[in-house]
């Protein structure tokens, strides 16, 4: 998960990184109301997960409250790459500074955490990477020592930061990376990381990326994106489903995301004999398709009203067919006498197959169909959700 720049920087903030003062605003008067606060010249700066937001308008100074209110018209709304900017950050304006670099992240290529600083901040850091690459120190951080003091200071001087900041600087650094372990984050980038005349260090702009694997052992679940509306997807998410609704009418649950993605394809190119006939959702049921898990997703399938006919394109691996088999049995069975509301098209390959198949025509159930190949089932769930 992405964190936008002021719940970044309120993790910075967590962990005694310097941050100017400054609240989000959700509305241009609520923002003249913040700079009165402030009693001080303010930036106001676009919310949106994307960068570039300087130059693209999103970021402006105001002397006063009325002008904190205009700039904050201007910014609401406005769309940066794609991005609407629905929020912005109303901060006390840091003058006279010197801009530098700093990051962690993940390096996948070579198999690393890294670090980068810079004395060269403010710009795009591929533009100094490709420009000023002397300016620009790419180290490797060993996971089990990390970042200590005397790390930090190194990162500082190989960075060419003035000798008079090293210590403020390494100070900060040692807290960044704190963060990226102890919030389990894939990256943390502060760019521009200014130092003021009198030699402080603050993060004036963020850049946060959580590991959802580390979900668990967090409380981060308040920077989600309140796009939670109560409705089918979020009850999946609550369910641990990975589901993202669709437009047509034909239910999808499978597991593995290649094996979902390539059943939506042929569903679609099926559905085109039967008048049109779509996928509905994507659901990936992942690896250990139990019984429970079968259920939960036939259970949110179905109460899609557009649900016409359910495919599930099962290939059985570490969890065999004949487990997958008994799961959609077992599942049938929560929705009691009557049964599913509509059709359900089994389609189960790999590991134990023919007995997976064997004990879906034993339970016999009259809402069921099995069908052996791929395509043969797609063309089977279309013409059902067409009839
Ligand atoms: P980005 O363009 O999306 O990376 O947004 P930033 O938060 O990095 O802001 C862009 C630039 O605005 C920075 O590089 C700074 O030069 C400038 N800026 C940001 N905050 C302040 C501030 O408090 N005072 C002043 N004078 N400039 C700022
Ligand atoms: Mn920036």
């Amino acid at each position: 998960m992405d964190l936008y720049e002021h719940q970044a920087k309120e993790l910075f903030a967590r962990h005694g990184i310097t941050v100017p003062p400054g609240r989000v605003a959700a509305t241009a008067q609520e923002a003249r109301l913040i700079a009165t606060e402030l009693k001080a010249p303010v930036v106001i700066k676009a919310q949106v997960k994307t960068g570039g937001r300087g130059k693209a308008g999103g970021v402006r100074l105001a002397p006063g409250p009325a002008a904190a209110e205009n700039e904050a018209r201007r910014i609401l709304g406005m769309d940066i790459k794609g991005h609407t900017s629905h929020t912005v950050l109303v901060e006390k304006a840091t003058g006279g500074f010197e801009e530098y670099y700093a990051a962690f992240l993940v390096d996948r290529a070579n198999r690393t955490l890294l670090a980068m600083v810079s004395s060269e901040g403010g710009m795009d850091i591929e533009e100094v990477a490709a420009t000023k690459p002397h300016a620009l120190a790419r180290i490797p951080i060993d996971a089990l020592t990390g970042v200590d003091l005397d790390t930090a200071r190194l990162l500082a001087a190989s960075a060419g930061l003035p000798e008079d900041v090293h210590d403020a600087a390494a100070a900060t650094l040692v807290r960044l990376w704190e963060v990226m372990v102890e919030e389990d984050a894939l990256l943390v980038e502060v760019n521009p990381l200014a130092c003021t005349s009198d030699r402080r260090v603050l993060a004036l702009d963020g850049k946060v990326s959580l590991d959802d694997n580390a979900s668990f052992r967090h409380d981060h679940a308040a920077f989600a994106d309140g796009a939670d509306d109560g409705g089918l997807e979020a009850r999946a998410r609550a369910k641990h489903l990975n589901y993202v609704k669709l437009e047509g009418q034909v239910g999808v649950i499978g597991n593995g995301a290649g094996l979902v993605m390539s059943t939506l394809d042929v569903v679609a190119y099926a559905g085109e004999r039967f008048g049109g006939v779509r996928p509905a959702n994507f659901l990936d049921i992942g690896g250990g398709a139990s019984a429970q898990v079968m259920a939960d997703g036939l259970e949110i399938i179905l109460s899609d009203p557009d649900v016409r006919a359910v495919l599930v394109n099962v290939f059985g691996g570490i969890t065999a067919c004949d487990a997958v088999a008994n799961g959609i049995v077992a599942a049938l069975q929560t929705f009691g006498e009557e049964g599913p509301r509509c059709p359900i098209v089994v389609r189960l390959d790999g590991n134990n197959a023919e007995l997976g198949h064997r004990i879906l025509s034993d339970a016999g159930h009259p809402m069921v169909r099995v069908v052996t190949t791929m395509d043969g089932a797609a063309e089977l769930v279309a013409e059902l959700a067409a009839a």
